[in-house]
């Protein structure tokens, strides 16, 4: 794992160490014809049954990572075995036990979900007498039962993308590879999708998601790796990685903030010694501090505030999300819209005057 000394390191107990790995790469190196060096030593080591995300910014090999992992691309140097098998030698083997979704749907928007899905039966070889059931089961999981024979076309963006997936799940494969799955369907839809992603993981599947969504990687993944520029530079469980980035922050609005009350109040708290270790600011309406564990610091600061006779008008207490922990590895903001709360600071000379 290539991880710079500042950055968190692997959470060595997300990963369950006596369970079999369904991906297995080491040191990988992927170079393109034209001299591009998309993937520069890049080790993984996922455990059967987890829920890996994949995340980086546009360019960071995050795609031809994924290729490389589902035999699309051979690594120029480094060692893939997925299931076991090596993706070189036993590419063949490897296909049968994957599903992989491009990122480009591959459904037939001709055909209905049912004869999408007969087409894939057909293609990975399900028995024929297995097919009826398993066809209905899928259909049944990603819920397009009713709309079973109805033509793909007329379907949402999200109807067609649970589709897909049904599609690459036929051959019950133990393991699947989403490469941003959700990129274009709306809130609502993604929701859908996401539950669906997590039927499939807890029923025992693999899951390696690449995704731009931070929320999406929050929300399903036990443990996450961020690429960039071909290499990994953090991985760990969501949680772990938001703690490496930094502290709480309890934010404090004042009935009256006034230069002086805000003043007095941090003053207060400052001299009262149970905050030892937290940082305390000035904010437009009333002042921010940022602490370990800034949702025990509040019990404090409201005791301390009522004794010193400062009335406050609203509180809230901000944790570090995985845009931080994104924005501190890569300099990049993720595209997901979100925002950072406005704190406005006072500069020292403000606050004393
Ligand atoms: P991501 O999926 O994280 O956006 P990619 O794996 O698509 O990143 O791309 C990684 C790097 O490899 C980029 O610099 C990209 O321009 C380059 N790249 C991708 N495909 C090719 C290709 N077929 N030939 C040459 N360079 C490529």
């Amino acid at each position: 794992m290539v991880s710079p000394e500042s950055q968190p390191q692997s959470d060595s107990t997300a990963r369950p160490q006596d369970t079999p790995l369904a991906i297995e790469a080491r040191d990988i190196h992927v170079t393109y014809d034209d001299g591009t060096e998309a993937v520069r030593g890049v080790d993984l080591r996922i455990a059967e049954g987890e829920f890996f995300g994949f995340l980086g910014p546009n360019g960071a090999g995050k795609t031809t990572t994924i290729r490389t992992l589902v035999t699309l691309l051979h690594p120029t140097e480094g060692e893939v075995r997925i299931n076991g098998y090596d993706t070189t030698t036993e590419s063949q083997r490897v296909r049968e036990s994957i599903g992989y979704m491009a990122q480009e749907t591959s459904i037939d928007l001709e055909l209905t979900p049912r004869e999408n899905l007969q087409v894939a039966c057909r293609m990975y070889g399900v028995p024929r007498e297995e097919r009826d059931e398993r066809i209905a089961e899928l259909l049944d999981l990603v819920e397009l039962g009713d709309v079973a024979d109805k033509r793909a076309e007329t379907f949402s963006g999200g109807m067609q993308k649970r589709l897909d997936t049904a599609t690459v799940l036929v051959h019950q494969p133990p393991v699947v590879f989403l490469d941003e799955p959700t990129t274009g369907l709306d809130p609502e839809a993604r929701l859908r999708v996401w539950d669906y992603f997590e039927r499939i993981n807890d029923r025992g599947t693999t899951v390696f998601l690449t995704t731009q969504y931070l929320e999406e990687a929050d929300q399903l993944c036990d443990r996450l790796a961020v690429l960039e520029d071909g290499q990994i530079i953090a991985d760990g469980t969501p949680d772990s990685l938001k703690a490496a980035v930094g502290t709480d922050t309890l934010r404090v609005e004042l009935a009256q903030p006034t230069a002086t009350r805000k003043r007095r109040a941090i003053e207060t708290l400052q001299s009262d010694g149970a905050l030892d270790g937290a940082s305390i600011e000035a904010t437009s309406n009333g002042f921010a501090i940022h602490a370990a564990d800034a949702r025990a610091a509040a019990t404090t600061v409201f005791r301390t505030l009522v004794d010193a006779d400062i009335a406050v008008a609203g509180f809230d207490v901000d944790s570090p999300t995985l845009d931080d922990v994104f924005l501190s590895l890569t300099g990049e903001a993720d595209d997901d819209g979100s925002e950072t709360p406005d704190v406005t600071a006072l500069s020292p000379a403000e606050v004393a005057r």
